[in-house]
C-alpha cells in the first residue's frame, strides 16, 4: 500500500493531477533498456528506465530505475529500445501477385480483410506507423481508425486513399474493356489543373491525410505508356498547391526524370521510387524541398515476381526496365543532401519484410546504419508532419517502441527480427 502510494505521488510530481494520477497508476508501465537509442542520430544510451503513462511517454532516465509498486515492468536490459519504425510506403490493403483480373472480381470489402491482416503483420515487425499510399476508398481510412481505438491490431496510419492519376495512367482502372473500367473506377482520374484541384478536394473531403499522385508511369498497372510524365506541369501544380493550401502533404509516385522534374518543380513533399532521377530531377527536389522515398524492396518484390513468371509483357518489360538502377538514383539524391526517408511500397513484397530495406539502404545507397534507422524514424517523423508525436523516444511523445536483440547500430539487419513492440502504449502482442 505504501508503495503504491509513492508511485502514485510520483505521478503528482510528474505533473499529474491528483486525480489523473490516480487514474493512472493503474496504467504505468516501465521499460528497462539494456541499451537506448532514444534519439536516432545522436549517441546511444547504456542502461536505461523508459517510464510509459496511458499511451505516452513520461520520463527516460538512466539506469535502471526501480518500478514503483503497482506498475508493468518489462525487462529489455538484455536489448536495444529503440522508437517504433516508421514505414512511409505501404499499401496495406494489397499484396503482390500479377492476377490484376482480381480488380474485377473482388469487392472492396476483399481488400479490408486483406488489410486487417496485414496491419497486424505490419506492426508485428516492429513498423508502429505506416504511411498508406493507396487503397480502395475508405479501406486505409477505416484501417486507420480501426487501429486508433485499438479495434484491430496494427501500426498508427496516414492514409492517402486512392492514388490520383490521369485517365489509363498508374492508378487508374486497366486492362479491361471500356464498360468494366467504368464500372470499376474509383472516380480518381483527373484533365486539366481544374479538375485535378477538385480531385484533391474531393480526397480531402473523404478523409486523406496525405495526397498521393501518379506523376508518370507506374510498373504493375497494364498502361502500357512507358514511365515518364503522365501529368502536365500545370496539372502537378494545381494538385500540390490545392492539396496544400488544405494543410496535406503530397506525395508523388515518379519513374522517369522529366516526371520527378516537373513535380519537384511543382513542389511536392516527396518523390516516391525516383528511379530514372537524372542531376536535374535531383536538383529540383533539393530546391522544393522535397524528400526522397526509394522503396528499395519494391524493386526486390517486382523481381522476385518476374522470376516467377507472374506479368503480362507489358509489366515484364516495365520490370526490366527499372531493374538496372535500383539504389543509383537515391545514392545521388543522398549526396545532393536531399532528405532520403524510409518507404517500402509493401504489398508489391510481402508485408512484414519491411525491415530488409534497412540492409538496402546500408549497401546500396551507401547509409550508415544509424542513418538509415534515422531515416525511418525521425526523419520520416518530419516527412509525416508527425515529429513532434513519433519517432523519438522522449518525454511527451507517443509510446511507441521496439526491442531487439543485439545492436542495430553496428548490424542493422537485427531490425529484421523484432522481439517486443509497443504502438501508443500498447504491447502489441
Ligand atoms: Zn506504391
Amino acid at each position: 500500500m505504501a508503495a503504491r502510494l509513492l508511485a502514485f505521488f510520483l505521478l503528482v510530481l510528474a505533473g499529474l493531477s491528483p486525480a489523473a494520477a490516480q487514474e493512472a497508476a493503474a496504467d504505468v508501465t516501465v521499460i528497462h533498456a539494456g541499451r537506448l537509442i532514444a534519439e536516432p542520430g545522436r549517441p546511444a544510451r547504456g542502461p536505461s528506465t523508459i517510464v510509459v503513462v496511458g499511451d505516452r511517454i513520461q520520463s527516460v532516465t538512466d539506469g535502471l530505475q526501480p518500478p514503483p509498486a503497482g506498475a508493468r515492468l518489462i525487462d529489455h536490459k538484455d536489448r536495444t529500445v529503440l522508437p517504433g519504425l516508421i514505414d512511409a510506403h505501404v499499401h496495406l490493403a494489397g499484396n503482390p501477385g500479377g492476377e490484376f483480373w482480381r480488380e474485377a472480381v473482388d469487392p472492396d470489402e476483399w481488400n479490408m480483410v486483406l488489410g486487417i491482416e496485414n496491419a497486424a503483420t505490419t506492426v508485428r515487425a516492429g513498423f508502429t506507423t505506416v504511411r498508406d499510399l493507396g487503397s480502395p476508398p475508405q479501406v486505409g481510412h477505416m484501417l486507420r481508425r480501426g487501429t486508433a481505438e485499438g479495434r484491430i491490431v496494427g501500426p498508427r496510419i496516414v492514409s492517402a486513399g486512392p492514388s490520383i492519376s490521369i485517365i489509363g495512367g498508374h492508378g487508374d482502372v486497366s486492362g479491361f474493356r471500356t464498360e468494366v473500367i467504368h464500372a470499376l473506377s474509383a472516380r480518381n482520374t483527373c484533365t486539366g489543373p481544374e479538375e485535378c484541384a477538385q480531385r484533391v478536394r474531393e480526397a480531402s473531403r473523404a478523409g486523406a491525410d496525405v495526397i498521393k499522385f501518379t506523376a508518370t508511369g507506374g510498373v504493375l498497372s497494364q498502361q502500357a505508356r512507358g514511365l515518364e510524365a503522365h501529368f502536365t506541369d500545370e496539372e502537378m501544380r494545381a494538385i500540390v498547391t490545392t492539396a496544400h493550401s488544405l494543410g496535406l502533404k503530397v506525395a508523388a509516385h515518379a519513374h522517369g526524370a522529366r516526371g520527378i522534374e516537373g513535380a519537384a518543380r511543382a513542389g511536392v513533399d516527396s518523390i516516391e521510387h525516383g528511379t530514372f532521377a537524372d542531376e536535374a530531377a535531383i536538383q529540383a527536389l533539393r530546391r522544393g524541398g522535397g524528400a526522397f522515398v526509394p522503396t528499395l524492396m519494391a524493386y526486390t518484390g517486382i523481381s522476385e515476381g518476374l522470376e516467377q513468371d507472374r506479368y503480362t509483357p507489358p509489366v515484364a518489360a516495365k520490370v526490366r526496365e527499372t531493374l538496372a538502377l535500383v539504389g543509383r538514383a537515391a545514392r545521388a539524391a543522398r549526396a545532393a543532401g536531399v532528405p532520403v526517408v524510409f518507404g517500402t511500397d509493401a504489398g508489391v513484397y510481402e508485408h512484414g519484410r519491411n525491415a530488409e530495406e534497412f540492409a538496402l539502404l546500408v549497401e546500396r545507397v551507401g547509409m550508415s546504419p544509424a542513418e538509415a534507422i534515422a531515416s525511418a524514424t525521425t526523419d520520416a517523423a518530419r516527412l509525416l508532419g508527425l515529429e513532434t508525436e513519433i519517432g523519438r523516444i522522449a518525454p511527451g511523445f507517443s509510446a511507441d517502441l521496439i526491442a531487439v536483440s543485439g545492436d542495430p547500430l553496428a548490424d542493422v539487419r537485427v531490425l529484421e527480427r523484432v522481439d517486443y513492440v509497443m504502438v501508443r502504449g500498447r504491447a502489441v502482442e
